[in-house]
């Protein structure tokens, strides 16, 4: 028996593209149907491929092992026709095994983008949209015939969904398998296309669904609705809808991941004495309590009175900014107790003060936000 890597050509370290390579050029030479008296040669070719391409064979081959070349010759084992094909042209391209290809096919999967508002994002809800998609036709539900009629087997191929041409190139000639260009590989043909679909056995229409947001989606979430696509051709499945959420900005309420974030105007004198302030938040009331002596910028914490966790249960929180606001427009009463009370505090001549670090409330705020 002829050493496998002589009788490719190719050298022992040959890697598996260099023996494929090899091979189909020998087999373009040796092939029965360009070349009738090789027929040895070419089984003898074919052997050395299918154990040398299949790493397993190669190394017992290597190996010296048992059942080198394995059962029969030429066509062994799990090497048909189709596989000389596909190692002629590669890729399965040109040729095609396997019979008439089918007019069902799944239907391809839609992306639609949906804008929400806050509320919704954070805290789920329902949805009425209209997409623009393939449905089943309903003239003839997908058997893309005219009522009453039925695809017929093609006289070109006969049924086959294939044609083989014999093509002359400078190795000589070569038999190809190419889709009937007739029935365009279906096998079969239209006497009577359906009118209304041209015989695809489906049509474009603007379908009016509902959907569910989740809870906790945020810009660039994708909800995946199963098989809510557009249907495939001649009655196939349908794909999948893909609907990217897109977060409207809200006036007051801005977020951070599962946190929501607003700022609230504290009164000085609120500030000062301390206070409990209702804040009406995405959903109900709350109340914020500001401490004695709360500073501009300081946060104050809601627990879980942020967005709902997408994935997980539990909510993120509400984190207020507090905003001291300055009283102006101060009558004279006003003007008077403010007078006195700087009197008190030893502030009518303030000597000012640089804070120690410009670290102030706002970077906490941002620690926070960044999990520090
Ligand atoms: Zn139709």
């Amino acid at each position: 028996m002829s050493d496998y890597y002589d009788v490719l050509g190719v050298s022992k370290d040959a890697s598996t593209e260099d023996i494929k390579r090899a091979y189909r050029k020998l087999a373009r030479k040796l092939h029965p149907d360009v070349n009738p008296e090789a027929g040895e040669q070419f089984k003898e070719v074919s052997q050395a491929y299918e154990t040398l391409s299949n790493p397993e064979k190669r190394s017992a081959y290597d190996r010296g092992g048992a059942g080198v070349g394995g059962p029969g010759g030429g066509f062994g084992a799990g090497f048909g026709f189709s596989d000389i094909m596909d190692a002629f042209f590669g890729q399965g391209g040109g040729g095609r095994g396997g019979g008439p290809a089918s007019r069902t096919q799944r239907g391809q999967d839609a992306l639609i983008r949906v804008d929400v508002d806050l509320a919704e994002a954070a805290f789920g809800g329902e949805r009425s949209i209209q997409v623009d998609t393939a449905i089943l036709c309903p003239t003839c539900k997908g058997s893309c015939c005219q009522p009453g009629t039925s695809p017929a087997t093609c006289d070109i191929c006969h049924g086959q969904g294939s044609v083989q041409r014999v093509v002359r190139s400078l190795l000589g000639q070569v038999m190809t398998t190419q889709a009937c260009p007739t029935c365009r590989g279906f096998g079969t043909v239209l006497p009577s296309p359906c009118l209304e679909c041209s015989g695809e056995g489906r049509v474009r229409a603007r379908r009016p669904m509902t959907i569910r947001i989740p809870a906790g989606v945020d810009t660039g979430t994708r909800i995946q609705l199963a098989s809510q696509g557009e249907v495939g051709t001649a009655g196939g499945p349908p794909g999948d809808l893909y609907v990217e959420i897109h977060e409207r900005p809200h006036p007051v309420f801005s977020r951070s991941g599962d946190d929501l974030l607003c700022t609230l105007q504290v009164p000085m004198t609120a500030a000062a004495l301390g206070a409990t302030i209702p804040l009406e938040t995405l959903d109900g009331a709350e109340e914020v309590d500001v401490r004695p002596g709360a500073q501009a910028g300081e946060v104050v914490t809601l627990k879980q009175k942020g967005a709902e966790h997408l994935r997980a249960q539990g909510r993120g929180d509400l984190l207020v900014t507090l905003e001291v606001v300055t009283p102006r427009d101060l009558d004279e009463e006003q003007e008077e107790l403010l007078r006195r009370l700087a009197e008190l505090r030893g502030e009518v001549r303030p000597s000012g003060k640089l804070s120690e670090t410009h670290q102030g409330v706002f970077s906490k705020l941002r620690d926070r936000l960044s999990g520090r």
